[in-house]
């Protein structure tokens, strides 16, 4: 398979066509983007970690019947990809208080939330990402009420599947936001699971193993996604971490983050 045109651009992937049918590549970039895009840095290695935790999740469920996009892994940062048509909610799984929900509703962090809550935005980056509701989603014809319910029921089922996993190494599943595309009549899970994507921490220390070490500078971002990654997948850690590299400083970051921050207070 030969790697086409770039189609699109992400702040952390890109997409591109390939000379294969209904087949794209999705390539895992080293950047790393938080609060909106406010902050930002290239981080080696840090796209084949994420790509690697994603297909080792995407051949899981697979193996336990959820139908996801992923096809094969190419390198350690590409993957190919079946071609969905996205669907543009971004859909979040919550099974403890952490993040925006305790910043926008009187929860206490590290509440668990049983049964799981799940949250459902408008995966729109010039409007930030609103939360909808159910006559929202369907109002703006973004699913049919058939494709919502059945997106509901694989989020959970990704969410029992992943959880049972991820105890087992000892992880706290605490949220993940996924997303869902159209493959005709069939909605596949798309985009990536990893730890850009997921709120991990320790069962025991508590201690973060996610993006939350970048957003909040808990740590050593890399050494924390090298472990985890090992932790997950039960490969062996890289030895060599790398270090930190400050992409270009983002102008205006002060000013770009104060109306997101009074908006919504976004940290993704
Ligand atoms: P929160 O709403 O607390 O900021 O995020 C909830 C969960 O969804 C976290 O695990 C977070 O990483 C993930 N998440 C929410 N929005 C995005 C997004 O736009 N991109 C990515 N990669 N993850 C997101």
């Amino acid at each position: 398979m030969n790697q086409g045109k770039l189609l699109y651009a992400g702040k952390a992937k890109s997409v591109y066509r390939t000379d294969t049918k209904d087949t794209l590549i999705v390539e895992f970039r080293d950047d790393i983007t938080a609060f909106d895009g406010g902050k930002k840095d290239t981080l080696k290695n840090k796209g084949s970690y994420n790509a690697g935790v994603s297909a080792f999740f995407f051949e899981y469920l697979e193996k336990h019947g959820v139908k996801t996009h992923y096809l094969q892994m190419l390198d350690n940062h590409r993957m190919a990809v079946r071609t969905l048509s996205m669907i543009q909610l971004e859909v979040i799984v919550r099974n403890v208080a952490a993040g925006s929900i305790v910043r926008n509703y009187p929860f206490r962090e590290g509440t668990r939330l049983d049964p799981p809550v799940i949250v459902i935005d408008f995966k729109d980056d010039c409007r930030h990402d609103p939360m909808l509701n159910d006559d929202l989603i369907l109002a703006l014809k973004l699913a049919t009420p058939q494709e919502l319910r059945k997106i509901k029921k694989i989020s959970l089922e990704i969410n029992c599947l992943l959880s049972a996993l991820l105890a087992k190494q000892g992880i706290l599943l605490v949220d993940f936001k996924i997303e869902f595309g159209r493959q005709g009549k069939t909605i596949r899970l798309g985009d990536e699971i990893s730890m850009d994507s997921m709120r991990l921490w320790d069962k025991v220390t508590k201690e973060s193993l996610d993006k939350d070490v970048y957003r909040f500078n808990k740590g050593d971002v890399m050494a924390t996604y090298n472990r985890v990654a090992c932790r997950i997948t039960g490969a062996a850690p890289r030895s060599a971490v790398a270090k930190k590299k400050p992409a270009a400083v983002q102008k205006n970051r002060r000013r770009s983050l104060r109306p997101v921050a009074k908006q919504k207070a976004k940290t993704r």
